[in-house]
Parts: structure tokens; C-alpha cells; sequence
């Protein structure tokens, strides 16, 4: 990236906004970034291993690696969505806001980790030297990003932050993640006087971090769009099946939409209007939070959800639209995986017109065109919809 100072930037921007495309419904996007972020250095091997048993002449970076994040911010700054983006600049979290999600003991470990000069903490996650900063940063740039809104500076804010979180439970990492960058920010939300959130998380992967955070809640209704990937070993016990409804005062307020490969725009967009829509309509959230993973999209190495720049900006849109109508337009959007270097950034790009409601697309999409097939997709979705509203209280009340 440039060395310029996103903070410093926004002046400029805050001061001549020229959008190109003037809508009635744009609002600035807030955005939280601290390049100190991209000092966590995930190292190479093959694919996200760490290692290499010497087969392979040429390895690579591991997916979760600060050239992803690099381009979503030099996206957002020279992209044609620029002149609706003010930038702010994150700040690290204190300890004690790590324990409104976590567990003394785990941040005990991860403290002592860094410390001893790092520690393999599951597959594919390591905390190296100069982690722990970047896991402290991500996760107070993603609260700075939430007290904007709660304070009321901005309806609508985006955490661009690094490394991921929604994997992080209470007292575990997982699957890339440290501290639960949504989690923190959905609870302090609550402690600030909100009564209910509701958030969506789109990544390719279960948001079992934050499902298992608020799992006993009925605050949260917690709503996850994902491969269905299942359980994947000791830090990641959920599966992110249907039936993960959640517990207690809970019940029915954690809603898994595992979706089938290859589902799509089309099949994406009719998740949205059939099980997410309906269910935040019922719930009535007074702010919402969108979880963002462009891991679901077509060409991503981690997943195959086959997503492109359309159907996210739909997606975006849908949000927006939840937003105005239920939180006066309160949205904390939160970045979470997506590892294809150049096309997670022009996905990022197409879902912030989308929130942004642009009338047409401002950016093409340089991979253009990948052939659907919803049949399949939809008939898994009908039937989700037909077990939710089967089994969850809420969604049938009138
Ligand atoms: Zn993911």
C-alpha cells in the first residue's frame, strides 16, 4: 500500500464528496483501519500448513496474508466507490474489553504466547511474533467501529481489519482467529444500551465463534450463510448444522443456513429473501451487523459458495434495506476471511455499492462470468426454511 495515512485522507474526502452516481439513500461509509494489521506475518508453505515437505519449488504465502487487505484498502481508496469512504484510524484493544468475550484463562495463554515468542494455537493459526499486536488491533479497530455508530458520528461504519475473528470462541482460537473481532463489538453494543442485534455473517465458514458467544442469548439473533463444512476438529466443535438453534432463552435465536456447494447469486439471493429477511423482520433488531467473508466467492481457494461481484452488492443491498427499515440505518460491517488477493477486494468493492444503494454497478467484474445452477440450492433452502419454522418459536409469531 502507499504510505499515506488512511486517517489522513479522509480529510480530503470528508471535505469534497463528489460521489458519481448520487443516490437518495447515500450515506458516507466509515471506515476502521490500522496498517499496523498487517505486521501479522501468517509466513509460507504449502497452502495454509506452515510447512513444507519439499515437493513444491515454488510456495506460497498462507491465505490469511497482509497482500489481501492491502488491495481492499488501495480498493476503497483509488476504486469509484472512494468518494463514499471517510477513514478513521483503528487504535488496539485493552485487555479488559477482551474479557467481555473471553475467557481470562485463554487470554492468559495467548498473552504468555506472544510473550515466549509465539505458539502454534490449532491448524493453520499462528501466532507468530508481532501477532498478538495485529489480534489487539483488529479487535479495538472493530470497537472503535462500533462506538462510531453507538455514539451516533455515523449510521453506517466497516471494520477492514485483520487478523479474522469469527472463528474465536470464548476460550479457543480457530481457524485463522485470535480474539472475536464481532463478538467484542456486538457485546459492547449491548453493554451501551442496545437491546438487540442482529448479525449476518456471509463468510464461506461457519461463524461458530460467535454463535457459541451468544449462543444462550435471546439479544442475538445470530444468522450464518455457510459451506457446510461440519465440525472440524477440537477448535472448531460446532458443526453449523440446522439443528444449532441455540439454548436456554436462546432457542431458535443462532439460525444456520448451510448452504450447498456451488449455490450462487441466484441461490444466495433467495436464502437472503426466504430465511434471512423473514427472520429479521420478526426479530426487529435495533442494530445490525454484517459479517463479510469474500472466501464465498467463486474463486476463492477456501470455499466454494461460487459468489460473484453481483451477487454480493444484492446482498449488500438486502442489508442496507434491513437496516433503514428496523435500526434507522445502524450498520457495522466487519471483515472476516476472503483470500483470492484480487478478486476479495473488487467482492468488497461490489458490497459496499450495494450498501451504499448505488443504482448501477460503478466497478465490472474482471472475472465477469460463471455459469449457475440453482435448482439444487433452492430446493435445500425450501427446506431449511420449512424445519426453521417448524421449530423456532419466534419465527411464528405474528
Ligand atoms: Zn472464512
Amino acid at each position: 500500500m502507499d504510505s499515506a495515512n488512511p486517517a489522513e485522507q479522509s480529510e480530503t474526502i470528508l471535505s469534497n464528496p463528489t460521489p458519481s452516481s448520487p443516490s437518495t439513500k447515500t450515506e458516507l461509509i466509515h471506515v476502521f483501519f490500522h496498517e499496523g494489521m498487517l505486521n501479522h506475518d501468517t509466513g509460507k508453505g504449502v497452502f495454509d500448513t506452515g510447512m513444507d515437505p519439499g515437493f513444491l519449488d515454488v510456495l506460497e504465502k498462507h491465505p490469511e496474508n497482509s497482500d489481501r487487505i492491502k488491495n481492499m484498502v488501495s480498493i476503497l481508496k483509488r476504486g469509484p466507490v472512494s468518494p463514499f469512504i471517510s477513514w478513521h484510524l483503528g487504535r488496539p484493544a485493552q485487555i479488559s474489553e477482551l474479557l467481555t468475550f473471553h475467557a481470562q484463562e485463554y487470554i492468559n495463554e495467548l498473552v504468555e504466547a506472544d510473550r515466549e515468542g509465539g505458539k502454534i494455537i490449532c491448524a493453520g493459526t499462528f501466532l507468530n511474533p508481532g501477532s498478538w499486536d495485529c489480534a489487539l488491533l483488529a479487535a479495538g479497530t472493530t470497537l472503535s467501529a462500533m462506538k462510531h455508530i453507538i455514539d451516533g458520528c455515523g449510521k453506517i461504519s466497516y471494520a477492514l481489519v485483520r487478523p479474522p475473528g469469527h472463528h474465536a470462541q470464548s476460550n479457543q482460537g480457530d481457524g485463522y482467529c485470535f480474539l472475536n473481532n464481532a463478538g467484542l463489538s456486538v457485546q459492547y453494543a449491548l453493554n451501551t444500551g442496545c437491546r438487540k442485534v442482529a448479525v449476518i455473517d456471509i463468510d464461506v465458514h461457519y461463524g461458530n465463534g460467535t454463535a457459541e458467544g451468544f449462543y444462550d442469548s435471546d439479544e442475538v439473533l445470530a444468522i450464518s450463510l455457510h459451506m457446510n463444512h461440519g465440525s472440524w476438529g477440537p477448535s472448531h466443535p460446532q458443526c453449523g448444522t440446522i439443528d444449532e438453534l441455540g439454548a436456554g432463552k436462546g432457542f431458535g435465536y443462532n439460525l444456520n443456513i448451510p448452504l450447498p456447494n456451488g449455490t450462487g447469486d441466484r441461490g444466495y439471493g433467495y436464502a437472503m429473501r426466504q430465511l434471512v429477511v423473514p427472520a429479521v423482520e420478526k426479530f426487529k433488531p435495533d442494530i445490525m451487523v454484517l459479517v463479510i467473508g469474500q472466501d464465498s466467492s467463486a474463486f476463492d481457494p477456501n470455499g466454494r459458495q461460487c459468489l460473484t461481484m453481483d451477487g454480493y452488492r444484492d446482498i449488500g443491498q438486502t442489508i442496507r434495506g434491513l437496516a433503514d427499515k428496523h435500526c434507522h440505518g445502524r450498520l457495522l460491517i466487519v471483515q472476516e476471511g476472503g483470500y483470492h488477493v484480487t478478486y476479495s477486494a473488487y467482492c468488497l468493492h461490489a458490497i459496499l455499492e450495494g450498501v451504499l444503494i448505488i443504482p448501477a454497478p460503478l466497478l465490472s467484474d474482471p472475472i465477469a462470468y460463471y455459469p449457475e445452477d440453482e435448482a439444487f440450492s433452492i430446493k435445500v433452502i425450501e427446506s431449511i426454511k420449512h424445519y426453521q419454522i417448524n421449530t423456532v418459536p419466534f419465527l411464528r409469531e405474528v
